[in-house]
């Protein structure tokens, strides 16, 4: 009887088991035999990179619903990004993914944010972008309820 090390991803519902591969096209692709083989031996799956190690999780893949496969951080920020951008995971039958995709996205999406700094004007707290407009932000509440209304009756 094979026993599966015991690996739980950050967001997984449950530990990894080989069999999650079965809701992925991993089989049909022909890559869960390497999937497998990289998650057992503490490698990315998704990238071939090495996955944290305890007391660090590794992230779970968006692919499944479970979400137990375990990828290292870099992939999840990156599959964090094909959200963001509304394209599909990248399936499990198509991984190992080129490390230089991975890394062509993360740039890709660091220059589309517009860098913005936090601070006091006029005693307001404000966030300055650096197109130089400027967005009040609302200052965390500190006044309790102490503030009581007036209400006459
Ligand atoms: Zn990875």
């Amino acid at each position: 009887m094979l026993n599966y090390m015991t690996i739980r991803s950050f967001s997984g519902t449950h530990d990894w088991h080989p069999s999650v591969l079965n809701d992925t096209d991993a089989h049909e692709a022909g890559t869960a035999n390497n999937i497998i083989w990289n998650i057992e031996h503490g490698f990315c799956p998704r990238c071939e990179r090495p996955l944290p190690k305890p007391p660090e999780y590794p992230a779970g893949s968006r692919i499944t619903r479970c979400r137990s496969i375990p990828i290292c951080g870099d992939c999840g920020s990156d599959e964090a990004h094909q959200a963001m951008e509304g394209s599909d995971y990248s399936s499990a039958g198509s991984w190992p993914l080129p490390v230089e995709e991975i890394e062509e996205r993360d740039t890709r999406f660091r220059r589309s944010r517009r860098p913005g700094k936090l601070t006091m004007v006029d005693g307001q707290l404000t966030l300055i972008m650096d197109d130089g407009t400027t967005i009040p932000v609302d200052s965390p509440d500190t006044g309790g309820w102490a503030q009581y209304g007036t209400s006459e009756e």
